[in-house]
């Protein structure tokens, strides 16, 4: 029998967490994607309880509907960890020790100068012919296996179903299903699906809409594009999807041509198409204001200094591997004592208010003194839900950039939003000032989403 063709899916949950909404199921939605931007279309998702017979049932009809079934959770030492056993008696095999996983296991607990319980080998347990997968950032290897299912009228599953059981976990998850899942897919190679992401900043939806008014309705129809917009955190990412058959290098250029008429229609509103295509818009950002930071000439650094987003700044650019190359770091001032101490002149706080554009110009300036950095960021504002005034609102920002030996300009913005919102916002477009700056556009230029005069 020939291996199946991975032309749909089955994603599975397992867990009471998420049953009980306890958990939210992030893990569906990443394997999703990492399947459809290869072309392989999900068909169902499904959760089950803790409990064997549910378990059982749950794959077994998941294997009959689909060539490819992506199950996540239960392979940990706890008694409620079902997945081994659920996948044997699907298999109807016993289980039996995998010497390989088994050491892997004892590896794992004596670098860490402990000792390996049988409980904790019970991981190393899977299905006769069952392969573990790996885990290389926790200790319950994964599974793979194929589930025959003779009875399928789907001539395609005439072929076994490539079943994978992954740990819970998103970080032990993520890289397991990187090394171990994507170099068994086989989607189908007579279908051609491209998925590009492009990220705007700066801009309201309507109008990054209206710009592109001409990319949605310019009658690409026949190679079937779908263009779709969502806004998140104050980026809006554009999606640009091809799926349907024909070659592939006439679908790349059919997206290729898409992507140069969005950039024509929105200009430096749209950053630079990036080999991270997994980012989220923030990321995006952050990960492309560090890039062209350290790669322009001189190397440049960026300094920031927090009050109202208490370090978000700070925790979106280092979360990007290799920051250091570009943010030398920053400070959380958070009550006016704190810009005090840092260097703002007292005299700025009690005139204008701690939320001010003389107080954020100063926490930007005093940024670069501190640190010696090429440029700082400075932000000041009122996230609610309460301290809002007739003059400032809830949601007020005053946000400062400054260059060493520029002066120091700030922007004032009106953030819609709850108090995580605002926070948001406000990191996102501290940086987007930031690019609009290195893209030489004059201070203060272009006007941005949510400015306020
Ligand atoms: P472990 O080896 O840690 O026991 P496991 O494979 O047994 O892993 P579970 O015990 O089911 O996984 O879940 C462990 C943790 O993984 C959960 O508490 C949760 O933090 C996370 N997790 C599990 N399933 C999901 C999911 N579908 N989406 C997001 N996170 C999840």
């Amino acid at each position: 029998v020939p291996p199946a063709i991975h032309s749909t899916a089955v994603i599975l949950a397992s867990g009471d967490e998420i049953l009980t909404g306890q958990l939210l199921d992030t893990n569906t939605r990443w394997i999703a994607e990492q399947l459809v931007s290869r072309g392989i279309m999900p068909i169902a998702h499904a959760a089950s309880p803790d409990d064997l017979p549910s378990l059982v049932e749950m794959i077994r009809r998941a294997c009959s509907a689909a060539p490819l079934v992506i199950l996540t959770g239960g392979l940990g030492p706890t008694e409620g960890d079902l997945t081994r056993q659920a996948i044997a008696q699907v298999l109807n095999e016993p289980l039996i020790e995998d010497a390989k996983a088994a050491e892997s296991i004892r590896t794992y607990f004596e670098k860490r100068g402990r000792a390996t319980s049988e409980r904790q080998l019970r991981q190393a347990q899977r299905p006769a012919r069952a392969t573990c997968l790996p885990n290389t950032n926790g200790t319950a290897p994964g599974l793979h296996a194929q589930v025959q299912n003779p009875k399928s009228e789907i001539s395609n599953l005439k072929s076994p179903c490539d079943f994978f059981a992954l740990p819970g976990p998103p970080g032990e998850l993520r890289p397991m299903f990187e090394r171990e899942v994507l170099p068994r897919l086989r989607p189908d190679p007579s279908r051609t699906v491209i998925t590009r992401l492009l990220h705007i900043i700066g801009l309201p939806e309507a109008d990054c809409v209206d710009r592109l008014r001409g990319l949605t309705s310019r009658g690409r129809a026949e190679t079937d594009a779908l263009v779709g917009i969502t806004a998140s955190g104050g980026v809006l990412t554009l999606r640009i999807r091809y799926s349907g058959p024909g070659p592939r290098a006439a679908t790349e250029q059919a997206i290729n041509t898409a992507e140069s008429a969005a950039r024509e229609a929105l200009g430096d509103h749209l950053l630079p198409l990036s080999a991270h295509q997994h980012d989220t818009g923030q990321e995006a950002l952050a990960r492309h204001l560090l890039t062209t930071l350290a790669e322009s000439n001189p190397p440049a650094t960026l300094a920031t200094v927090e009050s109202c987003t208490g370090g978000m700044l700070g925790e979106l650019l280092t979360a990007i591997p290799g920051s250091s190359a570009a943010y030398c770091g920053g400070f959380i001032t958070y009550a006016n004592a704190m810009k005090e101490s840092l260097g703002v002149d007292p005299e700025l706080t009690k005139v204008h208010g701690a939320v001010s554009a003389e107080v954020a110009k100063a926490m930007a300036r005093a940024g670069i003194e501190r640190t010696g950095a090429r440029y700082s960021l400075a932000i000041t504002g009122i996230a609610g839900p309460d301290g809002g005034t007739a003059a400032k609102p809830v949601g007020t920002v005053h946000i400062a950039l400054t260059g060493a030996g520029e002066p120091a300009t700030s922007r004032r913005f009106l953030f819609t939003g709850d108090r995580e919102d605002v926070r948001r916002r406000a990191t996102t477009t501290a940086l987007t000032m930031l690019h609009f700056h290195q893209k030489g556009h004059a201070a203060g230029t272009p006007r941005l989403l949510w400015e306020t005069t």
